[in-house]
Formats: structure tokens, sequence, C-alpha cells
């Protein structure tokens, strides 16, 4: 039996890394759904629609079509916009046009078509209060903004895409979390059945152990289900 996993939490907690691994171990599919928001505001910047003309966005994601494959690529129209939807400014305006209720619907619904065959496990904001309000496992992965906004700086550094000093990156990371927290729609929360997990000083071993202690109950039970 597959399940769903929902992992939640604010900007650079480590989710999609987490995810990734989770799903490499169970042979599961990770979907990024961060990267939904961005490819969103990616097309609006290209396209000239204003970042807060809700029916504007609607009506352009009613004609663009996304993909993330196997390998964690991302298509965008049938473009390759893998690397383009990581920089900082399509950080900031993918946090803006998430706030819509109009776009949130649109993707939500992507997202849940995708899942509705179990086996996937999604990370985002809303997943375990919204998308997948019913998922098996729900994880909130949080940790200082100090923490998130070091891990961040290290990993651009590393892809070789670093454009702040680190305040820079904590104060966006820090902005980015106010919007999230405070939009009306879907604002970013643990689920009430969520498992909290602070990452502050955890390693993503660690971290990866722990939630896997709350997903192999789930396994063991479909195991003994289909004896
Ligand atoms: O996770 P990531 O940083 O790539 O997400 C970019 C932005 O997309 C977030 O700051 C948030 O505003 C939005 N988002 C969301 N709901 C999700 C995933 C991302 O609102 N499920």
């Amino acid at each position: 039996m597959k399940i769903n996993i929902a992992i939640d939490g604010p900007s650079a907690a480590g989710k999609s890394t987490i995810a990734d691994l989770l799903a490499a171990r169970h042979g599961y599919i990770h979907l990024d759904t961060g990267a939904m928001y961005r490819c969103t505001a990616y097309k609006a910047l290209q396209e000239g629609i204003a970042l807060d003309d809700e029916e504007a966005l609607g009506r352009m994601l009613q004609e663009t079509k996304m993909k993330q494959t196997p390998d964690h690529r991302f298509f965008l129209d049938g473009q390759d916009v893998s690397e383009a939807i990581r920089h900082e400014e399509i950080s900031r305006a993918a946090s803006q046009v998430s706030r819509f209720a109009g776009v949130r619907r649109d993707l939500v619904k992507r997202q849940q078509e995708m899942a509705s065959e179990k086996g996937y496990i999604l990370d985002g904001r809303d997943i375990g209060t919204v998308v997948l309000p019913d998922a098996e496992v729900k994880i909130f992965l949080t940790a200082s903004v100090q923490a998130r906004a070091r891990r961040r700086y290290e990993q651009d550094k590393e892809k070789g895409i670093l454009t702040q000093t680190l305040e820079e990156v904590e104060h966006d990371i820090a902005r980015r979390d106010d919007q999230d927290i405070h939009r009306q729609n879907s604002p970013l929360r643990a689920a009430a059945d969520a498992v909290v997990i602070d990452t502050s000083d955890l390693s993503i071993p660690e971290v990866v152990e722990r939630i896997d202690s709350y997903v192999q109950p789930w396994l063991k039970k479909g195991e003994q289900t289909h004896e």
C-alpha cells in the first residue's frame, strides 16, 4: 500500500532535500509545489502581467502547461526553466502571486490530481491543511530564520547563483515568511495533526530518520493487509 506524505514549512527549512531523500528511499515521487508558484510568477514576469492582477494571472494559468520530470527538471510550456525559477527575484514574485485564491485553486487542483494515485511526497506551505488534508503522514519542518538563511546562502553559493549577502538573504526570508504566514488564503501554518520538527540543530539524515519513523508504521500496516 502506498501512502501520501505532506511536508510543509517556511522557506529553506530543508523540505525539498528531505522530500527527495525520502522519495528515493521508498520509490515515491516528490512533487515540489513551490516550483509551480515559481513557474506562475516567472511566466507572469515574462509576459508583462502585473503580479497583483488576479484575473489576468488566472487566465494565464488556463493556458499554461507545467511539468516536473523524475530528475527534477521543470518545464513551463515546454521550456526548461529549472534554473531560471530559482532566482531571488522569482522567489519574491512567487510569494506575491501565491496570495491569490484564483492562482491557488488552479495549482492545488493540479497537485491533487497528481497525488490521487498515492505514492507522493508533496512539499509546500498548504499541503497538510488544503491540498492533501487526508495525507497519512503530515510533517511541518521549521528552523530559525538564521539557520535557514545560512543554508540558503551556502546552497546558492554552491550553485553559483549567489547574488546577495548573508544579511540580505536573511532579510528576504523573514519578509517571505511574513507574507506567507499573514496572507488570507491558505496561510502557512502547521495542520492540527502534523508532526512539527525543528531542524535548526539536526542533520539531514537525522531529519530523514525522524520522519521515516512516522512513515514506517503505515508501510508495515500495508504489508499486513496484503498478507
Ligand atoms: O517553496 P518555495 O520557496 O519554492 O516556494 C515559493 C513561494 O511559493 C513561497 O514563498 C510561497 O509563497 C509559495 N508557495 C505556496 N504554497 C505552496 C508552495 C509554495 O504558497 N504549497
